[in-house]
């Protein structure tokens, strides 16, 4: 019954209430993930100029750029061409601040989402119902390659508001989650006995598809295994924010008896690319992105490069030859049996971090650090370039951030009560440092216990 409120219901009536078009978009990206190349390719072109021309002609940061180096957009004839246009960094979008939004669409009503800052300032994202549309488009697509249908019930593991709940919006979602027959789990307020909990009422539910956070389902699959003897059976696992490992694998597999699906996006683009049923790389949403990688190898063992983004769909804050800061390999001739001729990347090197695990059973997930930066403003205020948290113990916590300028007595208090307010009884140190070194082997954990151990 759920399942059929959700299909002709839920998801219909989202699409009146945020004014987005997502239904008719899926519809048509089930056609052009079965186009050739050649077709593929020339839909990107088509989009391209479009937007390229709206970026000279209503977005300042642009209009100045293009005319610097003489930009010509008669001279576009392929997808390729765009190499012709210099790489946009996080800190060309950070100083440019309101150059960067298209000036017709200033004043309209825009949804905006804020980037993580482990690894430099975070940034703040707008986009309209056109670009959320084909983002949530891609992301129904998505669902069918899983094997699953619109409506068929969900569970999503992710991080919810931290500071000052707005109650209001807060019901709009339950009630948007209810309608959708999608259960939602806070990732940032996950402990055994609430695992437990969610668990006894998801064999009630017998979701088919479980997405989060690649740590944070993997954290609730030790706890179902540890806890219940039956499997829940679903269909798929999906994840994201996190690298999928191998072991992740074969975890969902054990506990959840399914294949589970990578997933790649980020903040500023969001739904760049996911895996299909044949696991062999992840396709790129070629219809929305131009994916890029740079010319020069990020080491000479490797083959890894730095990725550049176009997103097609934003018009009101466009990225156009992004560099987001992720590296990737890059599969370019590959053939996924399949048949679909978008893309394939093997492997994306994200962000690694740590979940927090104290001996009362608390689990947090890392994404709360940068949530919580965000949220209560001080990221902005004192110009955030890095952090990382270490658990040295099992009650001792560091916190190490690079900021403009010392954190005020408030400010300090204010991130020391919410640690403590979500890892109770643990003791926080706060330190302000001027850089925070990679790891041996050149990564960086932005979030590392030095006590728990996959
Ligand atoms: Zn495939």
């Amino acid at each position: 019954m759920r399942r059929l409120i959700a299909k002709n219901i839920g998801y219909p009536l989202y699409d009146l209430v945020t004014k987005c078009n997502i239904l008719q978009t899926s519809e048509f990206l089930e056609k052009t993930q079965w186009w050739s190349k050649e077709k593929l390719e020339n839909l990107q072109l088509i989009k391209l100029k479009k937007l390229l021309k709206h970026c000279y002609e209503n977005v300042p940061y642009y209009h100045k750029l293009f005319k610097k180096i003489n930009f010509n957009l008669e001279r576009i004839k392929s997808p390729k061409d765009i190499k012709k246009i210099p790489i946009l960094t996080k800190d060309i979008v950070k100083n440019q601040g309101s150059h960067m939004i298209s000036q017709i669409h200033i004043n309209k009503s825009l949804n905006f989402s804020t980037t993580g800052g482990t690894t430099g300032s975070p940034l703040i994202v707008f986009r309209d119902s056109y670009s959320e549309s084909w983002l949530r488009a891609s992301f129904y697509r998505f669902y069918k390659w899983m094997g699953l249908n619109l409506g068929d019930p969900r569970v999503t593991i992710w991080g919810q508001r931290i500071i000052g709940k707005n109650y209001k919006i807060q019901f709009l979602k339950n009630v948007s989650d209810w309608l959708k027959n999608d259960y939602r789990i806070n990732a940032f307020n996950i402990s055994t006995e609430k695992s437990i909990k969610h668990l006894k009422k998801l064999y009630k539910i017998q979701p088919l598809h479980i997405h989060g956070y690649c740590n944070a389902v993997y954290n609730f699959a030790l706890i179902a295994e540890k806890y219940f003897k039956k499997k829940l059976n679903l269909k798929a696992v999906s994840t994201t924010c996190e690298v999928l490992q191998d072991f992740h694998r074969k975890k969902f597999k054990d506990v959840f008896g399914c294949e589970t699906f990578n997933q790649y996006g980020c903040v500023e683009i969001n739904l760049i690319a996911q895996e299909c049923n044949y696991h062999q790389g992840l396709h790129i949403n070629q219809e929305s992105v131009i994916f890029e990688v740079m010319d020069e190898k990020i080491n000479t063992n490797s083959r890894s490069r730095k990725v550049i983004i176009t997103d097609l769909d934003n018009f009101v804050m466009p990225f156009i030859r992004y560099q987001n800061g992720d590296i990737c390999t890059l599969l370019s001739n590959k053939k996924c049996p399949c048949g679909r001729e978008l893309p394939l990347i093997k492997n994306i090197e994200g962000r690694i971090g740590d979940i927090i695990c104290t001996p009362t059973g608390v689990a947090l997930h890392p994404e709360f650090f940068t949530h919580l930066l965000n949220e209560s403003k001080i990221s902005f205020k004192y110009n955030l370039k890095k952090y990382q948290v270490i658990q040295e113990s099992q009650l001792e916590l560091i916190w190490n951030l690079v900021l403009d300028r010392k954190l005020n007595n408030n400010d300090k208090k204010s991130l020391e009560m919410y640690i403590e307010k979500f890892l109770p009884a643990m003791d926080v140190k706060i330190n302000i440092v001027d850089e925070i070194p990679n790891e041996k082997s050149g990564k960086f954990i932005y979030v590392k216990s030095k006590i728990r151990n996959h």
